[in-house]
Protein backbone atom coordinates (compact mmCIF):
# COMPACT_ATOMS: atom_id res chain seq x y z
CA UNK A 1 0.00 0.00 0.00
CA UNK A 2 2.89 2.42 0.53
CA UNK A 3 4.75 4.02 -1.96
CA UNK A 4 8.15 5.30 -2.23
CA UNK A 5 9.74 8.38 -3.50
CA UNK A 6 12.68 10.52 -3.06
CA UNK A 7 11.74 11.54 0.55
CA UNK A 8 11.47 7.39 1.20
CA UNK A 9 9.47 5.79 1.89
CA UNK A 10 6.16 7.19 1.78
CA UNK A 11 2.91 6.85 4.34
CA UNK A 12 -0.43 7.46 3.38
CA UNK A 13 -3.29 9.91 3.74
CA UNK A 14 -7.07 8.71 4.31
CA UNK A 15 -9.59 11.43 4.60
CA UNK A 16 -12.39 9.74 6.69
CA UNK A 17 -15.84 10.59 6.67
CA UNK A 18 -16.97 10.28 10.93
CA UNK A 19 -20.70 10.80 10.14
CA UNK A 20 -22.69 13.79 12.03
CA UNK A 21 -21.79 12.80 15.66
CA UNK A 22 -23.56 9.44 16.82
CA UNK A 23 -20.42 6.90 16.82
CA UNK A 24 -22.70 4.16 15.26
CA UNK A 25 -23.10 5.38 12.45
CA UNK A 26 -19.60 5.40 11.44
CA UNK A 27 -18.99 2.82 8.38
CA UNK A 28 -17.15 -0.25 9.31
CA UNK A 29 -14.46 1.01 6.51
CA UNK A 30 -14.15 4.49 8.71
CA UNK A 31 -13.35 2.67 11.58
CA UNK A 32 -10.94 -0.07 10.27
CA UNK A 33 -8.78 2.87 9.13
CA UNK A 34 -8.77 4.98 12.31
CA UNK A 35 -7.39 1.84 14.12
CA UNK A 36 -5.09 1.81 11.99
CA UNK A 37 -3.92 5.65 12.25
CA UNK A 38 -0.58 6.30 13.61
CA UNK A 39 -1.54 10.16 13.53
CA UNK A 40 -4.98 11.77 12.96
CA UNK A 41 -5.46 15.48 12.49
CA UNK A 42 -9.19 15.99 14.02
CA UNK A 43 -11.66 18.45 12.58
CA UNK A 44 -14.50 20.05 14.52
CA UNK A 45 -17.71 18.38 15.15
CA UNK A 46 -16.05 14.52 15.36
CA UNK A 47 -17.45 13.37 18.36
CA UNK A 48 -14.93 12.14 21.10
CA UNK A 49 -16.17 8.60 21.03
CA UNK A 50 -15.04 8.29 17.49
CA UNK A 51 -11.47 9.76 18.01
CA UNK A 52 -11.28 6.98 21.15
CA UNK A 53 -11.23 3.63 18.42
CA UNK A 54 -7.60 5.54 17.63
CA UNK A 55 -5.03 3.11 18.82
CA UNK A 56 -3.96 4.71 22.45
CA UNK A 57 -0.60 5.40 21.13
CA UNK A 58 -1.50 7.01 17.72
CA UNK A 59 -0.68 11.01 18.12
CA UNK A 60 -3.98 13.07 17.72
CA UNK A 61 -3.70 16.31 16.80
CA UNK A 62 -7.05 19.00 17.27
CA UNK A 63 -7.51 21.10 13.98
CA UNK A 64 -10.57 22.65 14.49
CA UNK A 65 -12.13 25.81 16.22
CA UNK A 66 -13.45 24.04 19.29
CA UNK A 67 -13.27 25.78 22.62
CA UNK A 68 -13.65 29.00 20.77
CA UNK A 69 -10.01 28.62 19.31
CA UNK A 70 -9.50 30.22 15.57
CA UNK A 71 -9.64 26.78 13.17
CA UNK A 72 -5.83 25.69 12.25
CA UNK A 73 -5.23 27.57 8.82
CA UNK A 74 -5.86 24.87 5.84
CA UNK A 75 -2.85 25.60 4.25
CA UNK A 76 -1.12 24.29 7.36
CA UNK A 77 -3.39 21.56 7.52
CA UNK A 78 -2.46 20.52 4.75
CA UNK A 79 1.27 20.84 5.28
CA UNK A 80 1.12 18.94 8.54
CA UNK A 81 -0.66 15.79 6.94
CA UNK A 82 2.06 16.23 4.16
CA UNK A 83 4.64 16.33 6.83
CA UNK A 84 3.44 12.93 8.76
CA UNK A 85 2.89 11.09 5.11
CA UNK A 86 6.63 12.07 4.08
CA UNK A 87 7.18 10.79 7.51
CA UNK A 88 5.63 7.16 6.38
CA UNK A 89 2.83 7.56 8.91
CA UNK A 90 -0.22 6.58 8.65
CA UNK A 91 -2.26 9.49 8.36
CA UNK A 92 -6.23 10.03 9.31
CA UNK A 93 -7.97 13.13 8.78
CA UNK A 94 -11.25 12.92 10.74
CA UNK A 95 -13.83 14.62 9.07
CA UNK A 96 -17.52 15.59 9.93
CA UNK A 97 -20.07 13.81 7.90
CA UNK A 98 -19.12 13.30 4.21
CA UNK A 99 -15.04 14.68 3.41
CA UNK A 100 -16.81 15.54 0.06
CA UNK A 101 -19.46 17.08 1.24
CA UNK A 102 -18.79 20.66 2.13
CA UNK A 103 -15.59 19.59 4.05
CA UNK A 104 -12.96 20.66 1.87
CA UNK A 105 -11.79 17.59 1.15
CA UNK A 106 -11.88 18.36 -2.61
CA UNK A 107 -8.63 20.44 -1.64
CA UNK A 108 -6.98 18.43 0.54
CA UNK A 109 -6.65 15.55 -2.17
CA UNK A 110 -5.91 17.52 -4.98
CA UNK A 111 -2.84 19.24 -2.77
CA UNK A 112 -1.65 16.07 -1.47
CA UNK A 113 -1.77 14.47 -4.76
CA UNK A 114 0.31 17.23 -6.65
CA UNK A 115 2.75 16.48 -3.50
CA UNK A 116 3.07 12.89 -4.88
CA UNK A 117 0.78 11.54 -1.59
CA UNK A 118 -1.21 9.00 -2.04
CA UNK A 119 -4.85 9.64 -1.06
CA UNK A 120 -7.74 7.37 0.16
CA UNK A 121 -11.17 8.66 0.82
CA UNK A 122 -14.10 6.90 2.58
CA UNK A 123 -17.39 8.06 2.73
CA UNK A 124 -19.07 9.01 5.93
CA UNK A 125 -22.99 9.73 6.72
CA UNK A 126 -23.37 13.41 6.05
CA UNK A 127 -25.25 15.52 8.20
CA UNK A 128 -28.13 16.57 5.72
CA UNK A 129 -28.69 12.67 5.22
CA UNK A 130 -29.16 11.97 9.26
CA UNK A 131 -30.93 14.80 9.96
CA UNK A 132 -33.45 14.79 7.71
CA UNK A 133 -33.86 10.74 8.94
CA UNK A 134 -33.60 11.31 12.66
CA UNK A 135 -37.55 13.17 11.79
CA UNK A 136 -38.70 10.40 9.92
CA UNK A 137 -38.43 12.36 6.94
CA UNK A 138 -37.09 10.96 3.04
CA UNK A 139 -35.17 13.89 1.56
CA UNK A 140 -36.94 12.47 -2.13
CA UNK A 141 -40.29 10.88 -2.52
CA UNK A 142 -42.60 10.35 -5.17
CA UNK A 143 -45.16 12.60 -4.36
CA UNK A 144 -43.13 15.30 -3.04
CA UNK A 145 -39.54 15.24 -4.37
CA UNK A 146 -38.49 14.44 -6.95
CA UNK A 147 -34.13 15.08 -6.38
CA UNK A 148 -32.55 16.85 -3.48
CA UNK A 149 -29.74 19.85 -3.90
CA UNK A 150 -27.44 19.95 -1.10
CA UNK A 151 -26.33 23.55 -1.03
CA UNK A 152 -24.31 25.61 1.60
CA UNK A 153 -25.61 28.73 3.45
CA UNK A 154 -21.89 30.26 3.59
CA UNK A 155 -19.64 31.33 0.94
CA UNK A 156 -16.45 32.05 0.43
CA UNK A 157 -14.70 35.40 1.43
CA UNK A 158 -15.23 37.15 -1.97
CA UNK A 159 -17.46 34.89 -3.71
CA UNK A 160 -21.25 35.14 -4.43
CA UNK A 161 -22.17 32.72 -3.14
CA UNK A 162 -25.42 30.82 -4.07
CA UNK A 163 -27.60 32.04 -6.40
CA UNK A 164 -30.96 31.36 -4.01
CA UNK A 165 -33.17 33.29 -6.66
CA UNK A 166 -32.38 31.22 -9.54
CA UNK A 167 -32.66 28.13 -6.96
CA UNK A 168 -35.89 28.74 -5.04
CA UNK A 169 -37.21 28.82 -9.11
CA UNK A 170 -35.50 25.52 -10.16
CA UNK A 171 -36.76 23.84 -6.87
CA UNK A 172 -40.33 24.72 -6.93
CA UNK A 173 -40.53 23.61 -10.44
CA UNK A 174 -38.46 20.45 -10.29
CA UNK A 175 -39.86 19.46 -7.57
CA UNK A 176 -36.54 19.52 -5.38
CA UNK A 177 -35.83 19.30 -1.54
CA UNK A 178 -33.23 21.91 -0.06
CA UNK A 179 -30.77 20.85 2.32
CA UNK A 180 -28.70 23.83 3.44
CA UNK A 181 -25.43 23.62 5.45
CA UNK A 182 -24.14 26.47 7.54
CA UNK A 183 -27.52 28.16 6.66
CA UNK A 184 -28.99 29.54 10.68
CA UNK A 185 -26.58 32.58 10.52
CA UNK A 186 -27.67 33.68 7.22
CA UNK A 187 -31.24 32.44 7.51
CA UNK A 188 -32.61 35.79 7.11
CA UNK A 189 -31.16 36.32 3.83
CA UNK A 190 -31.66 33.25 2.45
CA UNK A 191 -35.76 32.89 3.27
CA UNK A 192 -35.94 36.50 1.62
CA UNK A 193 -34.29 35.19 -1.25
CA UNK A 194 -35.87 31.68 -1.59
CA UNK A 195 -39.54 33.44 -1.26
CA UNK A 196 -38.62 34.88 -4.40
CA UNK A 197 -39.35 31.45 -6.43
CA UNK A 198 -40.36 29.16 -3.33
CA UNK A 199 -44.40 29.78 -1.83
CA UNK A 200 -43.95 30.82 1.95
CA UNK A 201 -46.21 28.38 3.28
CA UNK A 202 -43.51 25.72 2.20
CA UNK A 203 -42.57 23.52 4.55
CA UNK A 204 -39.20 24.11 6.63
CA UNK A 205 -37.43 21.86 9.36
CA UNK A 206 -34.03 23.11 11.24
CA UNK A 207 -32.37 20.52 12.61
CA UNK A 208 -29.54 21.05 15.50
CA UNK A 209 -26.54 18.52 16.62
CA UNK A 210 -28.48 15.97 14.19
CA UNK A 211 -27.42 12.07 15.55
CA UNK A 212 -26.54 13.37 19.18
CA UNK A 213 -28.30 13.42 22.55
CA UNK A 214 -27.97 17.12 22.39
CA UNK A 215 -30.34 17.02 19.02
CA UNK A 216 -33.32 19.23 18.85
CA UNK A 217 -35.36 21.02 15.48
CA UNK A 218 -37.89 22.89 15.03
CA UNK A 219 -40.59 22.50 12.12
CA UNK A 220 -41.73 25.67 10.30
CA UNK A 221 -42.23 26.95 7.16
CA UNK A 222 -40.33 29.13 4.71
CA UNK A 223 -42.25 32.20 5.48
CA UNK A 224 -41.66 32.32 8.97
CA UNK A 225 -37.99 30.89 9.24
CA UNK A 226 -35.96 33.57 10.18
CA UNK A 227 -37.92 34.29 13.22
CA UNK A 228 -38.56 30.93 14.64
CA UNK A 229 -34.78 30.62 14.55
CA UNK A 230 -34.33 33.68 16.57
CA UNK A 231 -37.34 32.59 18.70
CA UNK A 232 -35.87 29.59 19.61
CA UNK A 233 -32.33 29.68 19.56
CA UNK A 234 -31.75 27.83 17.19
CA UNK A 235 -27.91 27.26 16.10
CA UNK A 236 -24.83 26.18 14.63
CA UNK A 237 -24.34 23.02 13.99
CA UNK A 238 -27.95 22.83 11.91
CA UNK A 239 -29.51 21.42 8.77
CA UNK A 240 -32.15 23.37 7.58
CA UNK A 241 -34.25 21.28 5.12
CA UNK A 242 -36.61 23.35 2.60
CA UNK A 243 -39.36 21.49 0.58
CA UNK A 244 -43.04 19.42 0.61
CA UNK A 245 -41.06 16.69 2.48
CA UNK A 246 -41.21 18.28 5.33
CA UNK A 247 -45.02 18.19 5.38
CA UNK A 248 -45.30 15.38 7.21
CA UNK A 249 -44.32 16.75 10.14
CA UNK A 250 -45.92 20.49 9.30
CA UNK A 251 -48.54 20.10 12.02
CA UNK A 252 -45.83 21.82 14.34
CA UNK A 253 -45.81 24.67 11.75
CA UNK A 254 -48.31 25.88 13.89
CA UNK A 255 -46.24 26.20 16.76
CA UNK A 256 -43.11 27.57 15.11
CA UNK A 257 -41.69 28.15 18.93
CA UNK A 258 -41.65 24.53 19.51
CA UNK A 259 -38.19 22.89 20.10
CA UNK A 260 -39.08 19.38 20.59
CA UNK A 261 -35.97 17.02 21.59
CA UNK A 262 -36.29 14.19 18.58
N1 LIG B 1 -18.77 17.37 5.75
C1 LIG B 1 -19.87 17.66 6.63
C2 LIG B 1 -20.32 19.10 6.52
C3 LIG B 1 -19.28 20.10 6.97
S1 LIG B 1 -19.87 21.73 6.90
C4 LIG B 1 -21.02 16.69 6.35
O1 LIG B 1 -20.97 15.97 5.35
O2 LIG B 1 -21.94 16.63 7.15
C5 LIG B 1 -20.42 21.97 8.56
C6 LIG B 1 -21.92 22.10 8.59
O3 LIG B 1 -22.51 20.80 8.52
C7 LIG B 1 -22.49 22.70 9.87
O4 LIG B 1 -22.44 24.10 9.86
C8 LIG B 1 -23.92 22.21 9.80
O5 LIG B 1 -24.67 22.93 8.85
C9 LIG B 1 -23.71 20.80 9.26
N2 LIG B 1 -23.60 19.80 10.34
C10 LIG B 1 -22.54 19.04 10.62
N3 LIG B 1 -22.83 18.18 11.62
C11 LIG B 1 -24.11 18.42 11.96
C12 LIG B 1 -25.02 17.85 12.90
N4 LIG B 1 -24.65 16.84 13.71
N5 LIG B 1 -26.27 18.33 12.95
C13 LIG B 1 -26.68 19.32 12.15
N6 LIG B 1 -25.88 19.90 11.24
C14 LIG B 1 -24.61 19.45 11.14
Amino acid sequence: MNTTDSFGTCGTVTLVGAGPGDPELLTLKALKAIQCATVLFVDDLVSSEIVAFAPPKARIVYVGKRGGCKSTPQAFIEKLMLMAAKEGETVVRLKGGDPFIFGRGGEEVEHLREAGVEVKVINGITAGLAAATSLGVPLTHRQHAHGVVFVTGHAKPGDAGTDWKALSATAHSARLTLVIYMGVSGAERIQGELLSGLPARTPVAVIQNASLPTQRHITTTLGQLASAISQTGMASPSIIVVGDVISSIALAAEHPDAVRAA
